[in-house]
């Protein structure tokens, strides 16, 4: 299915200008953007992956990987494919990268909004979650199914890399609950080199949806020797910090994937470093993830210390919450920042 993309410009040189994202692509007749879904045909910006999920999964929210957002609760999760970063390290390669690898093909089944959003309420899904590849080349499509869902009580999740422009950020920011957000390094050139983009987009990025009202919660992968010095883990955890104390940050263990098949597992001992860094920078809550480490996955009152949601096993698998539905610690009655009904 495809339909005109709104967010796009006509230029005074006859090219359009998609401005669903920061790669700004300004394209002419029969050019793709480089997300490889976004193509100018008859003279209009058309997204080719409308109502068409390539991915489509019930999931613990807690896999998203989201925290303090309706704990215990399943989130529908859909993807098309088509991505506008190029992570050599990428987890889900084979559908965001699909259509630059496969001469501009586009798979997945047809999924419209009433569709995912029906699913989701029989599937007793509490949230919709956009995720698997980047939801913001998909926009249009995430907008219309973000807004039904609003309509039939059910909240939003963008699993994003942070490259939403403002102008995309204001118009999801009325339906659009939760964001996780990738902060894959503070080195622009390992954005520029690893992933195709850049660094100070996404920190915009966090700010502006930070400052529009969305809960946000930070997801970085730590490579061995990439991006895990104790310096470079210290700017990020600054940055998230500076930002608010009380953002969430998932520090998560790289397994050797697509084309970064040479570099190994990030260790455990890695992932307690950072975790130590995080907090020594202020942040309430640090997670390790993708690696079993129970005590380092719960979280515990910024004010009492005490373990308030304990998780346990796989991902989402075991997970007791304390909390009242509006985060009260039973403990000490502090108020964990999050979304929790
Ligand atoms: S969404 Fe796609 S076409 Fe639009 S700016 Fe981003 S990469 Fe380019």
């Amino acid at each position: 299915m495809k339909q005109q993309a709104w967010l796009s410009k006509d230029l005074p040189n006859g090219k359009i200008l998609c401005e669903a994202c920061s790669q700004a692509c300004t394209l002419q007749e029969d050019e793709y953007g480089k997300c490889g879904v976004r193509k100018v045909e008859d003279g209009e910006l058309k997204l080719l992956v409308y109502g068409i999920a390539a991915a489509v999964n019930v999931d613990p929210v807690e896999k998203k990987p989201m925290f303090h957002f309706l704990p215990r609760s399943t989130a529908f999760s859909v993807g098309t494919v088509g991505c506008n970063f190029s992570c050599k390290f990428c987890q889900n390669f084979e559908i965001s990268q699909y259509p630059k690898e496969h001469d501009h093909d586009i798979i997945g089944q047809e999924l419209p909004p009433e569709r995912i959003v029906a699913l989701a309420k029989q599937s007793g899904c509490k949230s919709i979650a956009y995720t698997y590849n980047e939801p913001v080349v998909f926009f249009e499509y995430t907008y219309d199914t973000a807004k039904l869902a609003h309509e039939n009580g059910l909240k939003n999740i963008y699993v994003t890399s942070g490259y939403e422009t403002k102008k995309s950020l204001d118009l999801l920011a009325p339906y659009v609950d939760g964001m996780n957000i990738d902060i894959k390094s503070f080195s622009n050139t390992f954005y520029k080199e690893i992933c195709g983009a850049r660094l100070k987009p996404v920190l915009e990025c966090v700010q502006y949806a930070h400052e529009k009202g969305i809960w946000v919660e930070i997801t970085t992968l730590l490579i061995e020797g990439k991006n895990d010095s104790d310096e470079e883990i210290r700017e990020i955890a600054k940055f998230i910090a500076s930002v608010d104390t009380s953002i969430p940050w998932h520090l998560s263990a790289f397994h050797p994937m697509y084309k970064m098949l040479d570099i190994h597992r990030t260790s455990l001992a890695t992932l307690r470093r950072a975790y130590k860094i995080g907090l020594q920078e202020g942040l309430k809550y640090v997670y390790v993830g993708n690696i079993d480490d129970e005590d380092y996955e719960s979280t515990y009152c910024p004010q009492c210390k005490k373990q308030v949601i304990e998780r346990s096993g796989n991902i989402g698998q075991f997970v007791t919450n304390t909390l009242d539905e509006n985060g009260t610690c039973p403990y000490c009655g502090y108020i964990l920042e999050g979304v929790w009904h």
